[in-house]
């Protein structure tokens, strides 16, 4: 499988390339914000771990980049506790997030936990064959079945998995679509959220996206 690391400082970005070329990872290392979006937007990885201070730009604007185009698991490295506020806000996409100094096995043990989570047929346990909830080329699999969502309620229900259990206001969804601040846009928002229903209706799966009345909408048990 595929990591893609950036991270401008070499100390850190060594051990992790060590520990995981070491696991059998095929890993790249990129310096820079740019050098990093240039990468994905050619090839695709199984995994990021986004260093947030970068000498061309920062892990945040790269993680909102990063989300227009793909869902790729992001593990955040954070070195401050304004940082690691941001992260923990996940109002920016990541999957989750490592302190620095953190230590090498940690790190292995955060990026395995993540990849079992989204490639259940490689790494799970016997017992369940089939992932509950899968996101796959721009679309969710529930049960093995594809949803067949837009590319705007793939980023609405992105958003609301990623963020699951948690509230998600009109408001974070809209910036999680990235769509153009128009009027009446966050009506656009139920709009979405009524066609996401209808389809995962017809596989049996609309309990899972629930409305809370007066702050917005949220998706229970996915995983
Ligand atoms: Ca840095």
């Amino acid at each position: 499988m595929s990591i893609v690391i950036i991270e401008d400082e070499p100390a850190i970005a060594d051990t992790l390339v060590h520990i995981l070329e070491m696991d059998g990872f095929d890993v790249h290392w990129f310096t820079t914000a740019g050098a990093g979006l240039a990468h994905l937007q050619q090839q695709t990885a199984d995994l990021v771990i986004l260093d947030v201070g970068l000498p061309d730009g920062n892990g945040f604007d790269l993680c909102k980049q990063l989300r227009q185009f793909s869902a790729v698991p992001i593990i955040f490295l954070t070195a401050r506790g304004d940082e690691i506020d941001r992260v923990v806000g996940l109002e920016i996409g990541a999957d989750d997030y490592v302190t620095k100094p953190f230590s090498p096995r940690e790190m292995l043990a955060r990026v395995k936990l993540r990849l079992r989570k989204l490639q259940p047929a490689a790494t799970a346990t016997p017992v369940q064959s089939v992932k509950k909830w899968e996101a796959k080329n721009f679309d969710y699999y529930y049960q093995g079945m594809a949803l067949g969502l837009t590319a705007l309620e793939f980023k609405v229900v992105h958003a609301l998995i990623t963020h699951s259990p948690n509230v998600l206001s009109r408001a974070q969804l809209l910036d999680a679509t990235q769509a153009p601040a128009d009027c009446g846009y966050e009506r656009n928002i139920d709009s979405h959220i009524k066609a996401i229903r209808i389809k995962m209706k017809q596989l049996g799966c609309s309990e899972a996206l629930k409305t809370k009345r007066g702050f917005g909408y949220y998706f229970e048990g996915f995983m």
